[in-house]
């Protein structure tokens, strides 16, 4: 078992280059999903604990401390929180497994994915960027890219750590000064990693943490006039109330949401490779993912033999605590998330759907304590139910019958949301023709789920605005200048007098 260092057990906001309790001294437990037992209690912050937070962060931006140094040495303060990733993965891992529940593959690739996260924005803060215009002699015209300023930057709980380094690493990169607010269920990996930074020594004010509920700590960093963007990460009816409040002082958003993303699954894919990526884009991380593939579309000739298939395999997934060496799914984050997913499963039933397998709570071998839910299938459904509508967020799969390429594309687009979407086919001018047709940000061919720091992550619709990752996630916290520059110091003459 992991040693928890103290800031972990008691966890602390970080303010200013110093832990500090809530001011009002409330605390909040945060709990294993595995069995529902008490890990940890954190500073349960409060608008005055933001503000706070917000002030340090603007002192440091208008210091200079950080946005004025070079990029090379902002790259080497990234470089070395890398490096302290890699040092403590396997706590950090044990850590993500115990507060959000995920299996501890999942969370090692995670970790891992963070180490790279800061590397590669390391990297790329040093390379060129800025233009120059050929403008009517004498003025020179360039544009450069500077800091926003300070960024507020919100992230929920199924990618604890990994949310949290999507944002702050190119924030960080970039020159901002930030304020960050952890979900208030999974505030421990992010304490690890606001340690990290105490330990490589990023000046006092640049990086700062605050917990607390996001209705008042998240609602006070998205409102407050000194507060220059937001990047917030969550549920789509979240990021609307974002953004109405983020309108009033003008700041700039940046919103990764909710989706409901197909799955489409043409009768000459390859079959077993289709079933087995259908299962992985659905059932890993618990369904909690904001990608899944949670509508799997199939050709109506395979969808017989589909459904039997992905039944079968779908009842042997090993479902179980995260920290068992034999678990391939693990529980879903907490009670009140578990009585939503079990809610929609009742609902589809009373929708006219029918439960091909799983459907209920996990309550037996030892699991009774957790919050663990069946891989469940769904069928019999349509498009205007509220299952295929509406993202679950757990371990729940709709599966739909389409007759041809048009009608797989038109169900595939039928939601509100646009983030992801995955083709399977072996004729590959099908599967760019379909995969093009997608109004979704992030799509595969043969494939499912693989992410690259490199490339950007968002959604199109109400999945979002703005993109996360490689070159486009590093833009989202820049402002972009324009700079004339007179070459012929002389009067213009425009006025006669
Ligand atoms: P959530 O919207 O409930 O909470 C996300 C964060 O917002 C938390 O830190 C929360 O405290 C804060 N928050 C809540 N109300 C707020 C308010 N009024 N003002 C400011 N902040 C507030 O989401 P969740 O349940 O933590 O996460 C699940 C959702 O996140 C899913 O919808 C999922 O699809 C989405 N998600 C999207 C992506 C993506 O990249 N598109 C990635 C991960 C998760």
């Amino acid at each position: 078992m992991v040693e928890l260092k103290n800031s972990v057990i008691n966890l602390k906001m970080y303010i200013n280059g110093e832990w500090k309790e809530a001011k009002g001294g409330e605390t909040r437990p945060v709990y294993n999903p595995a069995t529902g037992e008490v890990i940890t209690y954190a500073s349960e912050g409060s608008v005055a604990d933001a503000r706070a937070a917000i002030f340090a962060s603007r002192n440091a931006f208008e210091a200079g401390v950080w946005s004025d140094i070079s990029a090379q040495e902002r790259a080497s303060y990234l470089l070395k929180i890398a490096d302290k990733i890699d040092e403590y993965a396997d706590e950090l891992t044990q850590l993500e497994t115990m507060d959000n529940g995920k299996p501890l593959r999942e969370a090692g690739f995670d970790v891992a994915d963070a180490a790279s996260c800061f590397r590669y924005y390391a990297g790329l803060i040093r390379n060129p960027d800025g233009q120059t215009y050929h403008v009517a002699d004498p003025m020179q015209a360039m544009v450069v890219r500077e800091p926003i300023g300070v960024c507020g930057l919100i992230v929920p709980w199924n990618y604890p750590l990994l949310m949290s380094v999507w944002k702050i690493a190119p924030a960080l990169a970039a020159g901002n000064t930030i304020v960050f607010k952890p979900s208030e269920l999974t505030p421990v990996t992010p304490t690890k990693l606001f340690e990290i930074f105490e330990e490589v020594g990023l000046p006092k004010g640049v990086a700062n943490m605050v917990m607390g509920a996001g209705p008042v700590v998240g609602h006070e960093i998205a409102s407050h006039p000194e507060v220059d963007m937001v990047s917030f990460t969550g549920g789509t009816k979240t990021g609307k109330h974002i953004m109405k409040t983020a309108a009033d002082t003008m700041k700039k958003v940046s919103l990764e949401l909710g989706g409901k993303s197909p799955n489409i699954i043409f009768a000459d894919a390859d079959f077993e490779t289709a079933v087995d990526y259908a299962l992985f884009g659905i059932y890993a991380g618990s369904g909690q993912v904001c990608s899944a593939g949670s509508r799997i579309l199939v050709e109506e000739s395979i969808y017989d033999k589909f459904v039997e298939r992905f039944v079968e395999r779908a009842k042997n997934i090993q479902v179980g605590p995260g920290d068992h060496p034999k678990t391939e799914m693990g529980p879903l984050v907490s009670k009140q998330h578990l009585e939503k997913v079990l809610h929609y499963i009742e609902l589809g039933q009373k929708e006219g759907a029918t439960v091909a397998c799983g459907g209920n709570r996990i309550v037996d071998n030892g699991l009774e304590n957790g919050y663990f839910v069946q891989p469940t299938v769904l069928v019999d459904v349509k498009q205007e139910m509220r299952i295929v509508q509406e993202e679950i967020f757990g371990p729940v799969v709709v599966i739909q019958r389409f007759k041809d390429e048009e009608e797989a594309i038109k169900l595939a687009n039928g939601t509100v949301y646009g983030l992801a979407g995955g083709v399977f086919t072996n004729d590959g001018a099908k599967g760019l023709r379909v995969v093009k047709k997608l109004r979704s940000g992030i799509t595969w061919v043969n494939s499912y789920h693989p992410t690259y720091n490199e490339a950007p992550w968002g959604g199109y619709k109400q999945s979002g605005i703005g993109r996360s990752l490689g070159t486009f996630g590093l833009e989202e916290f820049q402002e972009i200048k324009q700079i004339n520059v007179n070459l012929q110091v002389e009067p213009i003459g425009w006025f006669s007098n």
